[in-house]
């Protein structure tokens, strides 16, 4: 197997790291080197957002019309869509989620493209024409200037590609930290956007870990903005760093989603979209369906069925076209998940299915868990509070909507639930009381590029997707126009 060998993503070129030092990746389903990254260091930040800065004052890409920047990213998304194969392999391998998700995720990353190449020709502003007789009042809208992107190892192009063309469409410019662990589609689609015509500078990928370049781009001076998903943890510590110059935070954060299932719920369905909502991604999902709350008078049934469908769950190489679920990205989270699958059972909750690691045959030699699903599970337990980030279920009964709701709002964090009947009344009233920022209505993650996407409460703060995503990437200037002749205010000084 050839090792893939990187460098950073500087200018328009592909550029070696000051140090020579290199980060390599492993597969975490079967240990085989995959990949060289640059260890970046501050002085490769520096140089990144120096040419952002650059192209952002004087570079072309800011002032173009925007029926011609959005010719480019559509050009852009036909280089990806054509490499959308290679691009899944690199996914799939580095991530360690089977390849068919992994094709679906560059599939979803070029809508978000296309479509913030569409929704950028109707940026626009206001006019005022009521604020005096010889006055006009002119509301724009302007790019934030250079923005720093943070983004995870979980959906490694999705998370980008929910700020980047949304950024480029405003006018910004962008540098770009993917995780350490998954940085190879991030710099494989920086050299397809020179070749779709993108001006060099607006578009600059530095790899390498948080603590190093994340921490330099967060305090750069010249970085106007910080969008960043990831942890709550990591995210609560940029915003301290970001208040001291106010540059302005965008973060996308963790969570703890329940799936609400009502008795009159077509059951078949919510069996089917609380099954996928959990182990989608091997659980590694900020909207992770992870925890069932289900009416007590159906539990018995419902639960036995879920068990029943979770054993024929596949888990598998990420290359393996049949896998359902495959590898966790790296020991340290199949450790942490290990850990809460000990904690569960210590806390008292039932294993109804999985409870274990999976290392059958070809799995013998990475990070596998096997699904699980917990009963008995009360709000207090941890497995019902934290983010356990794994193929993990809790099932928690309740009797009322009230209760039901109670429940589902128990949590520091607020980015996404499901709630599952056939009674519109009781849907659109329960939908309207869950704090969160996404509600699924008898379906899970299904969502559509149009529509916002963040987080309430400790989940995050500002949009993604949808005439906000855009938005976020803009300033506000009011600009007041006198006409005509203008009095003096102190006439007496004439
Ligand atoms: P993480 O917070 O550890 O790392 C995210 C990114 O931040 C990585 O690129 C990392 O290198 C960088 N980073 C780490 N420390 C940093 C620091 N001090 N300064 C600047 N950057 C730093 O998260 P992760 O483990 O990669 O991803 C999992 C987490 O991401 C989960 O909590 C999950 O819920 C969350 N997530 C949220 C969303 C969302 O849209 N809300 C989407 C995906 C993942």
């Amino acid at each position: 197997m050839t090792v893939r060998s990187y460098v950073h993503f500087i200018d328009g070129a592909e550029r070696p790291g000051a140090s020579g030092e290199t980060i390599r990746r492993h597969s975490p389903a079967h240990g085989a080197a995959l990949a060289d990254f640059a260890a970046g260091t501050a002085e490769d930040l520096d140089a990144a957002v120096r040419a952002a800065r650059e192209a952002f004052e004087h570079g072309p890409w800011r002032q173009m019309a925007a029926t011609q920047k959005s010719a480019i990213l559509n050009a852009w998304g036909d280089l990806i869509a054509a490499d959308l194969e290679r691009l899944a392999v690199i996914e799939a391998e580095e991530s360690g989620k089977p390849i068919r998700f992994a094709r679906g995720e560059i599939e979803h990353s070029v809508s978000m493209l296309r479509y913030a190449a569409a929704l950028g020709l109707q940026l626009h502003g206001e006019a005022f024409e009521n604020v005096g007789p010889q006055a006009l009042g002119l509301v724009s809208r302007e790019p934030r200037g250079v923005v720093g992107m943070i983004v995870p190892w979980n959906f490694p192009m999705v998370t980008l590609f929910q700020k980047l063309p949304y950024a480029l469409a405003a006018g910004c410019s962008a540098v770009v930290k993917p995780s350490e662990l998954t940085s190879g589609t991030a710099l494989e689609v920086a050299k397809l956007a020179i070749r779709a015509g993108l001006p060099k500078g607006v578009y600059n990928v530095v790899t390498g870990t948080g603590g190093v370049v994340g921490e330099a781009m967060t305090r750069h001076p010249e970085v106007d903005m910080i969008s960043f998903t990831g942890s709550t943890k990591v995210g609560k510590a940029i915003a301290r760093t970001c208040a001291d110059s106010v540059k302005r935070v965008a973060l996308e954060l963790g969570g703890k989603a329940a799936n609400v299932v009502f008795a009159d719920a077509d059951l078949d369905a919510a069996v089917d979209g609380v099954l996928f909502g959990y182990v989608l991604n091997q659980g590694e999902e900020c909207v992770c369906g992870a925890r069932l709350l289900i009416e007590e008078s159906v539990a018995d049934a419902f639960v036995s069925r879920l068990v029943e469908r979770t054993r024929k769950i596949r888990t598998g190489l990420p290359l393996d076209e049949d896998a359902d679920q495959a590898a966790m990205i790296h020991q340290a989270q199949f450790d942490q998940v290990m850990n809460y699958l000990e904690i569960g059972k210590a806390e008292g909750a039932t294993v109804a299915v999985g409870g274990s690691r999976a290392d059958q045959g070809a799995l013998a030699k990475g990070y596998f868990v096997m699904p699980t699903i917990f009963t008995n599970v009360t709000p207090d337990m941890r497995i019902f509070r934290e983010e356990i980030f794994g193929p993990v279920l809790t099932v928690t009964t309740f009797r009322t909507v009230d209760e039901a709701v109670a429940l589902a709002n128990d949590t520091v964090y607020g980015l996404g639930n499901g709630l599952w009947t056939k009674d519109l009344d009781k849907a659109i009233l329960v939908s309207r009381r869950l704090r969160s920022g996404t509600v699924f209505v008898n379906t899970f993650l299904e969502t559509s590029v149009q529509m916002p996407f963040g987080g309430f409460k400790q989940s995050g703060i500002g949009r993604e997707n949808g005439i906000d995503g855009l938005l976020e990437y803009t300033e506000v200037k009011s600009t007041f126009i006198k006409l005509g002749e203008r009095n003096a205010v102190l006439p007496h000084t004439v």
